[in-house]
């Protein structure tokens, strides 16, 4: 446990250098200076699904905690409905959970998610910028609108005019599979990603970003092929038509390439606006 507190404070520290000379702002990708790092980087990328003993592990507390959370997201989650929560800020989670006994957060699970969200991500082996630095920030529903057909909301404006014109190019079996997130959405995720990788949230955010650090907060948004439900989200999806069509029209711009130097995996189903 010293030794692996050790190993990755060598690395957040090496890693915060790095970050403020070689990575650009906008997500261009640019190699951290250190080869040994950009490479271990781009492995642990290549096998995201893997445990390596310099990841970040929750302890047994925390994990309890993760888990309660968890289970209390979900409740307001059902109270509110799925397609609305997509959009729920904290100080609305706190409000529809304070009344029940059941659902309640105490100050421990509160704590847990503060830590959660303002924990630096590079602590993870993660690099993507901060997009959002509130966890109390609101997103104004009055400048989104719900997607019909996907349970899913997207910014008026450029988000919104962009999927409507892949609609029309790429054809009626292209469909938006998640829209905007809050921050609060994106730390229901993220746990959820946590809770299936045992509490390894290194492993978590080479899949998913942590809360805070999701463009999906600023109108990013991901597409699938209709029908293919959860494959949407694997390398499968890089195999469809929908995909080759979005590839020729010229549509992808990849947040997360497959060489990426964020520490994330391959997402070629996200749009980057
Ligand atoms: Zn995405």
């Amino acid at each position: 446990m010293q030794r692996r507190d050790l190993i990755k404070g060598v690395i957040t520290g090496l890693a915060a250098l790095q970050t403020r000379t070689s990575f650009a702002q906008d997500g261009n990708v640019v190699a951290p200076l250190d080869p040994a790092l950009a490479s271990r980087m781009q492995y642990k990328a290549k096998h995201f699904d893997q445990d390596f003993p310099d990841d970040y592990y929750l302890t047994e507390p925390q994990k309890k905690l993760m888990l309660s959370v968890v289970g209390k997201i979900a409740s307001a989650k059902r109270t509110v409905g799925f397609g609305y929560f997509n959009l729920m800020s904290l100080d609305e989670l706190l409000k529809i959970t304070v009344n029940s006994p059941l659902s309640a957060f105490n100050r421990f699970e509160l704590d847990f998610i503060e830590a959660t969200f303002f924990r630096d991500a590079r602590a993870y082996g993660f690099f993507g910028e901060k997009v959002s630095s509130e966890l109390t920030s609101k997103i104004d529903a009055s400048k989104t609108n719900k997607i019909a057909g996907t349970g899913h909301y997207l910014y008026q404006g450029r988000p919104e005019v962009l999927y409507a014109e892949l609609k029309k190019d790429v054809g009626a079996d292209i469909v938006l599979t998640s829209g905007i997130r809050s921050v609060v959405k994106q730390l229901d995720l993220f746990l959820a990603k946590a809770v299936q990788c045992g509490g390894n949230l290194s492993k978590a955010s080479r899949s998913l970003a942590p809360p805070g650090y999701s463009f999906h907060g600023s109108g990013d948004f991901d597409v699938g092929k209709i029908g293919l439900g959860a494959d949407n989200f694997t390398d499968t999806f890089a195999a469809t038509d929908v995909y080759k069509r979005l590839l020729d029209l010229g549509y992808v711009n990849i947040r997360y390439t497959e060489t990426n130097f964020y520490g994330v995996r391959f997402e070629p189903w996200h749009i980057k606006v």
